[in-house]
């Protein structure tokens, strides 16, 4: 069987669209519906620099290696941060597979430490916890506020993140099941803002990423987190996979839905935004939420 596109042989078939394709194609198809997501919401403008956030999985080093492809031809400028927890083994694993890919893409890489910004390491935070906040949520708070800064420290407009498809997803039901409709007003592509942040993978099938890093020699880290506790994620990631097997389709639906609901909860709860009055960083509330994680675990030191 040829490919729908040229004469070579079909190596994928995009059950949800019927499409036959062989491996050149196929690659060329994951750039191309990046770069249509890029212009459809007005991700990247002309000659911002965008500091790709890039942990060393396979999402984050394919956004890499795509948007790298993508900046010259598109007069835009990238740089890579890597936020290095402190989670001894998993984080220096990949940091060295992070630089080197860079190093082979010849992209300028800054790793920055939550030691240096946060005066903790993640596994030093996570001895001082008293209650049973999860070690993921933590580290999220941390980590979005170490990217924000490494982001502002190279002088970046624009902060890539590889998340895709799935995990969009996976974040709005969860946001759905615990109440918390207010997130959802988050989820829909920023736009605005000095630093914006944007996922130019939001519209790809994670299934679809893991088959491009692998016919592309993607090396990524594939050791999981040891603090990873996922919980309810796992089995809504299971649950959007058995439904999409048996109706192709549905996770562009439901994004659609996602894209949607946020955007109605966005302009239902516009709240006034204010500073922080211990780090002056925007939040909602007198004190964001990073400074009272670090003022609450800092208070546990003895
Ligand atoms: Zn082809
Ligand atoms: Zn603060």
């Amino acid at each position: 069987m040829t490919c729908d596109r040229c004469e070579n042989i079909v190596a994928y078939t995009r059950r949800y669209s019927g499409e036959k394709l062989c491996l050149q194609c196929f690659s060329k198809s994951i750039a191309r519906k990046t770069a249509k997501t890029i212009s459809r919401y007005n991700m990247i403008k002309r000659n911002e620099l965008v500091a790709v956030a890039v942990s060393g999985g396979k999402d984050s080093l394919a956004l890499l290696k795509v948007i790298d492809e993508m900046a010259s031809v598109h007069s835009f400028r990238i740089k890579a941060v890597t936020i290095d927890e402190g989670i001894p083994g998993y984080r220096d694993e990949a940091l060295g597979i992070v630089e080197e890919f860079c190093s082979k893409l010849g992209v300028e890489h800054g790793v920055y430490s939550y030691k240096d910004l946060f005066e903790m390491t993640l596994d030093e935070a996570l001895d001082l916890r008293e209650n049973k906040t999860s070690s993921c949520s933590i580290c999220g708070t941390l980590r979005r506020r170490a990217i924000d800064h490494a982001a502002r420290d190279i002088g970046a407009d624009v902060i890539a993140t590889g998340h895709n498809l799935d995990d969009v997803l996976q974040t709005f039901l969860i946001n759905m099941l615990s109440g918390d409709t207010a997130k959802i007003g988050w989820m829909s592509p920023d736009t605005t803002g000095t630093l914006r942040r944007i996922k130019p993978f939001c519209e790809i099938y994670e299934s679809e990423l893991v088959y491009y890093a692998f016919i592309n020699d993607i090396p990524f880290q594939s050791e999981p987190c040891p603090h990873m506790n996922e919980g309810i994620r796992t089995e809504i990631r299971e649950f959007l996979n058995s439904l999409e097997g048996r109706h192709s389709g549905v996770k562009n639906s439901l994004y659609q839905s996602v894209l949607r609901v946020s955007q109605a909860v966005k302009s239902s709860s516009i709240k006034q935004k204010t500073r922080c009055k211990r780090c002056g960083n925007e939040c909602t509330s007198s004190v964001c939420s990073v400074c009272s994680v670090i003022s609450g675990l800092k208070g546990n030191q003895t």
